[in-house]
C-alpha cells in the first residue's frame, strides 16, 4: 500500500511516447542522410568564416576515427578535448565516438592543476587541444594532438593525423560499437563534492536527442540558421546545439567566445534565427548601451533559448519588450540527464505551449516527480520539491565512484537532481530553488568543495567555507567564510588572489570573509544555507 501512495504523483509528459531507435550510435544516429545534404554548411566560424559542408564533416569524422584506432585508441578510452568552440570541434567528438572512445570535453579556461585531474580521473589516453593552450597541457605526460597544420615538440598534427589515415588502408574499426558502450564523460559535480565524470552512452545522448527534438521545434533547428555559442565541452553546446542541428541537417555559426559587439554582428551578418544563451547574455542585450549601436530591426532572430541557470521573470520581461519579434524559450536539463529535461514548445507555432515563466513541460518518454527531500515521498501537483526525473537519458552513474553514484540515482533508477520545483495543473513545471551545493556563475558550473580544497590548501588557513551569493550580473557568485590560523598575516585581499591564482578565472571567489568558526551540523557538515543566509545578511550591510 505504500508503495501505491509512492507511486500517485510521477508525471509523464503530456504528450505520447517518440519512438527511439535503437540500432545506431550517436554519430550513426547524427549523420544518418547526410549525403543528401553533402554541399550544405554544418558548421561556420562566425570570425574566419572557415566553413564545414555535411561531405566534409562525414569525411573528416570517419578519417579521425581511423586515425585514433591507429594511434591505438581502443573501446571505452577517454579522450579528453580542451578546445574553444571551433568549426572542427563537433568532428572532434563524433569521431571519438566513432573510433569506439569517450569523448571528455574540458574548459579551455581551465587550469592546469583542474585538466590534470581530469585527464587522471578519466584515465584519458590521449588529449585533443590547440596552440594556444598546449602550454596547459604539455606537462600531463600524454600524447597531444593539435587542431591545424603545426605541431609543437613531440605532438601530433590534426592536419597530418587525416593525411596519415588516407594513406593507411583496411577497414578499422573491428570491434563492434553497440548503443551502451559509453561515448562522452562530461565532468560535472552533480549535488555534493568536487567535479565527477558522468558517464553517459550512445543511447542516453540518441534518446535525449529524440525527447528534445520533439519539442525544440524541428521547424526552428534545422530550418533557421543555430548561433554555436554556448560551450560544445558543455552537454549544452555538445547535444543540445551540435548533435541536434547536425540531425536535423541545419547550419551552425560557431563563436569561441562572447563579446557584445562581435554577438549582435554574427547575429546580423550570418542571419542567425535561432540563439541558445544563458542569462547573462540576455542581461547583456537588455542593459547594455553597446546594443543602442545596432539597428535591431537587420536582425532575423526568431527565438532565444535560455537554459543552464535561473531566468529572473523581470529579465524576462525586458527582453521581451526590447526584442518583440523574438519568441524567448526556457529549458532546464543537467548533465546526468545527458542534456534537456523540461522545455518548452515550438515557438514557431503560435501559442507557445508551456507558459512562459515556466522552465517547460515534461519532454516525450520522461517521468518526472517531486519529492520532499527529507521523507522521499513524492509530493502532489503545485507543491514545491525535489525534481527527479527517470527515462533513457539517466546516466550510468559517475564514473569510478559509486558512492556518489548511489547517492544520486536510487535504485528505482531516479535521478536525484538537488533542484527544488513544482508541477502545476496545466503540466507546466517551475524551478524554485537549489538544495545541491553547485553554484552556477553565469551557467558554468564551480563546485564550492573543490574552492574549499584549494583554501585549504594554504598553510594559513584553518577552515573554510564556499557558498553561492545572488549577484545580477552573474546569477551567482562564489563566497568565502575562512577562519584564520591565529598567527595568519595575510589579509582577505591576499586570500582572494590565492584562490585567484590556483582555479580557472570564472571560479575565482569574489567576496571573502575571515570568522571565527564555519557552523557545521552535529554530524560534521557545514550548514550551507544557515552560512548564506548570514552572508546575505553581512552584504547588505554598508
Ligand atoms: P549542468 O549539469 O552544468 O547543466 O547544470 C545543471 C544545473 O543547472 C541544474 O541542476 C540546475 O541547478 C541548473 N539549471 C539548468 N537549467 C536551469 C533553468 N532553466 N532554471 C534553473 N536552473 C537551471
Amino acid at each position: 500500500e505504500e508503495e501505491e501512495e509512492e507511486d500517485k504523483y510521477v508525471f509523464r509528459s503530456q504528450f505520447p511516447g517518440v519512438p527511439v531507435p535503437d540500432n545506431m550510435t550517436l554519430p550513426e544516429f547524427v549523420l544518418h542522410e547526410a549525403e543528401l545534404f553533402a554541399d550544405k554548411v554544418a558548421f561556420v566560424e562566425a570570425i574566419t568564416g572557415k566553413e564545414y559542408t555535411y561531405a566534409q564533416v562525414v569525411r573528416d569524422t570517419r578519417r579521425f576515427a581511423k586515425a585514433l584506432r591507429s594511434l591505438g585508441l581502443r573501446k571505452g578510452r577517454v579522450v579528453v578535448v580542451v578546445l574553444p568552440n571551433v568549426a572542427e570541434y563537433a568532428i572532434v567528438a563524433l569521431g571519438i565516438m566513432a573510433a569506439g572512445g569517450v569523448f571528455s570535453g574540458a574548459n579551455p579556461l581551465a587550469h592546469v592543476s583542474e585538466l590534470r585531474k581530469q585527464v587522471e580521473s578519466a584515465d584519458a589516453k590521449l588529449i585533443v587541444t590547440s596552440g594556444p593552450i598546449y602550454e596547459k597541457v604539455k606537462g600531463l605526460d600524454i600524447p597531444v594532438i593539435i587542431m591545424g597544420e603545426e605541431r609543437i615538440d613531440s605532438t601530433i598534427s590534426w592536419d597530418e593525423l587525416l593525411e596519415a589515415a588516407d594513406r593507411a588502408g583496411g577497414d578499422v574499426i573491428e570491434e563492434k560499437i553497440n548503443q551502451n558502450d559509453l561515448c562522452a564523460l562530461p565532468f560535472s559535480s552533480g549535488t555534493t563534492g568536487t567535479s565527477k565524470g558522468v558517464m553517459l552512452t550512445h543511447r542516453n545522448l540518441v534518446a535525449n536527442l529524440c525527447s528534445t527534438l520533439f519539442s525544440v521545434g524541428p521547424e526552428m533547428i534545422g530550418q533557421v540558421i543555430t548561433l554555436g555559442l554556448m560551450p560544445f565541452f558543455h552537454i549544452y553546446g555538445t547535444v543540445g546545439i551540435c548533435c541536434a542541428t547536425l540531425r536535423n541537417k541545419g547550419k551552425v555559426v560557431v563563436m569561441g567566445r562572447f563579446e557584445l559587439r562581435m554577438f549582435l554582428n554574427t547575429l546580423i551578418t550570418y542571419e542567425v534565427g535561432f540563439a541558445p544563451i544563458v542569462p547573462p547574455i540576455m542581461l547583456a542585450l537588455v542593459k547594455n548601451p553597446v546594443v543602442e549601436e545596432f539597428d535591431l530591426s537587420r536582425l532575423k532572430l526568431r527565438a532565444v533559448m535560455t537554459a543552464a541557470a535561473p531566468l529572473a521573470p523581470d529579465l524576462l520581461l525586458a527582453f521581451e519588450r526590447k526584442f518583440p519579434g523574438v519568441q524567448v524559450q526556457e529549458a532546464y536539463g543537467l548533465t546526468e540527464h545527458s542534456c534537456i529535461t523540461l522545455s518548452h514548445g515550438d515557438p514557431t507555432k503560435e501559442h507557445g505551449i508551456a507558459k512562459k515563466s515556466s522552465v517547460g513541460f515534461i519532454l516525450p518518454n520522461l517521468e518526472v516527480k517531486f519529492i520532499d527531500p527529507d521523507t522521499g515521498r513524492s509530493l502532489p501537483r503545485n507543491t514545491p520539491g525535489e525534481v527527479c526525473v527517470r527515462s533513457q537519458c539517466v546516466m550510468q552513474g559517475y564514473y569510478n565512484n559509486k558512492e556518489e553514484t548511489d547517492r544520486t540515482i536510487d535504485s528505482e533508477g531516479w535521478l536525484h537532481t538537488g533542484d527544488i520545483g513544482y508541477i502545476d495543473d496545466d503540466g507546466d513545471v517551475f524551478i524554485v530553488d537549489r538544495i545541491k551545493e553547485l553554484i552556477k556563475y553565469k551557467g558554468f558550473q564551480v563546485a564550492p568543495a573543490e574552492l574549499e580544497a584549494t583554501l585549504l590548501s594554504h598553510p594559513s588557513v584553518e577552515d573554510a567555507a564556499v557558498v553561492p551569493l545572488a549577484d545580477e550580473e552573474a546569477g551567482e557568485i562564489p563566497a568565502a567564510c575562512v577562519v584564520m590560523n591565529r598567527n595568519a598575516k595575510e589579509s582577505e585581499e591576499e586570500m582572494m588572489r590565492f584562490v585567484a591564482s590556483n582555479v580557472a578565472s570564472y571560479k575565482k571567489v569574489r567576496v571573502l570573509h575571515f570568522v571565527d568558526t564555519i557552523p557545521k551540523s552535529p554530524s560534521g557538515k557545514i550548514m550551507r544555507r544557515f552560512l548564506k543566509e548570514k552572508m546575505e545578511k553581512r552584504m547588505m550591510v554598508p
